[in-house]
């Protein structure tokens, strides 16, 4: 067999590398005929044409030259059938092979893993006379990948049984399973496994470490395992922080952050997404601002995913407008910022032109997903707009074809419940095809609330606290709602189970930013450092408040107490010592923002509408179902919450 020279390869070589296969193929007919490992060149040449017919004409051409013999020239071809996607004639090549090795069969493997076929995948597996490391790290990244993680697991169990020896790709797959079965006990044993083979400081092994203990809600040992790595680059960084964001700490997303840039390392998309996000959760606009203008310089602003954490980020901080703004930005485009967008209007209250934004994105073209449907849904139901809703439900399924998931069966409730639909909203749960859980039934509770149901309250209640016993807000809920109907044995009832199960209450907390600094507040809490300026303040305001006719609301507090007590205390919930913390330290006229963990009470809710009125102020408080913007006496919610 005549050796093609070197020049020859270096043209073939050039040729394939612009993709001018069939240029290469025509000039170098009868070298490629002598020589054919020059087909190896061609075929891995021919990958990123993705070109099915160019193959198979390589693959007859290889048949003519009698080199289908060659078992290199033969995995370049089956290489590239499973690259194409192509697995009926890979399968079928992979049959005939004569000189069949763990190559061909890893390479099979592959391509069915791509093609999400892993029933067809594990089959080649089983049937392998023989396997090296890649032939298990194939299938066991395979099973981790679309989710099969007792699967993958078992697989390593196996592979450790039998002695071989993984390496880090396949440590990095198990680590990943673990953490998807939030498998920290299985993690843990992994983790020994990691150091006895000396893969601790491996960069991509103890990032997913890290992130397995993360994902497990073991801070603190992913920390360390961080803290252990040779060098702390970007994928380590986003692994912390990313495993803070994700347990809810978004202080903590914040200080690593800063801690980041002070060790050098430039933050990535990733980064930005969960930065982004914990500033949209803390409502810390000033932060998120700074993290909006290290968007731009990094050039990050272009990702869609950031472009939508931005939309969403100055939402959920409460400037509707500067949130319009980054989506007029980034000029629409994906379906993603639509949606963005469509919840950002929903959120603050303002259905009608969620709807019309979604009349746009339709007239453009561009097809709704059920994440639309979802921010469709919610502008309706907290807007009150019932018809739309249904419609819109209606047509999610007739003409999107989309199947609504429970999130928009709770949707549904919310929507039919507030606007006094119990009976419809709760023969909707009991007829939907997904299985309910406790937040539907929480959701059509509150609409029993809202309309002073308290029959239905007290059977659904059951329910309600059968599937979680431990949740506090239900029984602040299902007191409220007895009490407000006066079955105080109910109410007695309900607060002995309560201290049975030993729950508790969750605390109100308030928090705004002034100056880029958070100040949190907690439900009457005289160790604040600035309580007995607020105090006096607040004491002031009450009298003021008075004289324009307000009553405090002693009705919705639940302790047993004198009315006197119950003032004393309805005038220190979280939210308006906030209030009052931000008067006294913002000049007038600028709004207030304030963020609440809990839903604003009854009380509070009339207080602010006569604070706003009275210091001329505007105050926007996000609680944990909405906003409110209250201005001269009137909420954007229009008392609907
Ligand atoms: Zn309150
Ligand atoms: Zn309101």
């Amino acid at each position: 067999m005549p050796r093609t020279s070197a020049s020859c390869i270096e043209q073939l070589t050039s040729l394939c590398s612009k993709g001018l296969i069939k240029q290469a193929l025509e000039t170098f007919k009868s070298d490629i005929f002598s020589d054919p490992s020059l087909f190896s060149l061609l075929l891995k040449a021919c990958i990123p044409t993705n070109s099915l017919p160019l193959s198979k004409q390589l693959h007859s051409l290889i048949i003519k030259s009698n080199s289908s013999d060659d078992k290199f020239v033969s995995n370049h071809l089956l290489n590239l059938y499973s690259k194409l996607g192509d697995l009926n004639s890979a399968s079928l090549l992979f049959s005939r092979l004569p000189r069949r090795n763990v190559m061909s069969g890893n390479i099979l493997i592959n391509g069915f893993v791509q093609k999400a076929d892993l029933g067809s995948a594990r089959k080649v597996f089983d049937e392998m006379p023989e396997r090296n490391v890649a032939t298990w790290n194939a299938m066991v990244g395979g099973l981790v990948q679309f989710e099969l993680n007792e699967e993958g697991l078992g697989l390593f169990e196996e592979m450790y049984e039998l002695g071989m020896s993984p390496d880090a790709y396949t440590l990095g797959s198990v680590l990943r399973g673990c953490a998807g079965l939030r498998g920290g006990n299985e993690g843990c044993q992994v983790h020994c496994y990691v150091v006895k083979c000396g893969f601790e400081c491996h960069m991509v092994v103890g990032s997913s470490l890290a992130h397995m203990y993360m994902r497990c809600g073991r801070l603190v040992e992913g920390e360390k395992v961080i803290r252990m790595l040779p060098i702390c680059n970007v994928v380590a960084w986003n692994t912390l922080i990313a495993g803070k964001a994700q347990n809810g700490q978004a202080e903590g997303v914040l200080e690593q952050f800063n801690m980041m840039k002070v060790a050098g390392v430039r933050p990535d998309r990733i980064t930005f997404v969960s930065v982004l996000s914990s500033c949209s959760e803390l409502a810390t606009l000033g932060q998120g601002q700074q993290v909006h203008a290290e968007v731009i310089k990094a050039g990050a602003s272009s990702v869609v995913a950031v472009k939508s954490t931005l939309i969403s980020m100055y939402s959920r901080c409460g400037c509707l407008e500067d949130s319009l703004k980054a989506f007029r930005e980034c000029g629409g485009g994906d379906v993603v910022l639509w949606s963005s967008v469509i919840s950002a209007y929903g959120f603050h209250g303002r259905g009608e032109e969620a709807i019309e934004i979604f009349e746009q994105m339709e007239r453009e073209g561009l097809a709704a997903n059920d994440v639309t449907f979802l921010s469709l849904l919610y502008a309706c139901s907290h807007c009150g707009m019932k018809e739309k809703g249904m419609e819109l439900f209606d047509s999610m399924v007739q003409k999107y074809g989309l199947e609504p998931k429970l999130e928009h069966y709770t949707c549904m409730v919310d929507l039919l419940g507030r606007s006094g639909c119990l009976d419809e909203a709760e023969a909707m749960i009991r007829s939907m095809p997904v299985k309910a859980d406790a937040v539907i039934w929480k959701t059509l509770l509150s609409a029993c609330k809202i309309h002073k149901n308290a029959d239905m309250a007290r059977r659904i209640g059951q329910d309600v606290l059968r599937q979680d016993p431990e949740d506090s807000a239900s029984y602040v809920l299902l007191s409220n709602i007895h009490a407000s109907a006066r079955r105080w044995e109910d109410v007695s009832e309900l607060r002995t189970a309560m201290r049975d199960r030993k729950v508790k209450k969750e605390p109100g907390i308030s928090w705004l930013e002034i100056k880029n600094k958070v100040y949190q507040f907690h439900m009457g809490d005289k160790s604040h450092p600035h309580y007995r300026i607020i105090d006096s303040y607040l004491k002031e305001l009450r009298s003021e408040m008075k004289l324009h006719g307000y009553v405090p609301d002693t009705g919705s507090e639940l302790h047993d107490m004198d009315d006197e007590e119950k003032e004393y205390d309805l005038a220190h919930h979280s939210e308006k010592l906030a209030i009052a913390f931000g008067l006294i330290n913002t000049p007038e006229g600028v709004p207030l923002r304030v963020m609440k963990n809990l839903r604003v009470c009854i009380d509070c809710h009339v207080a602010i509408k006569y604070i706003s009125q009275i210091k001329n102020r505007e105050i926007v408080v996000r609680d944990a179902s909405r906003f409110h913007h209250f201005k001269k006496g009137k909420c954007s919610c229009g008392d609907y919450w």
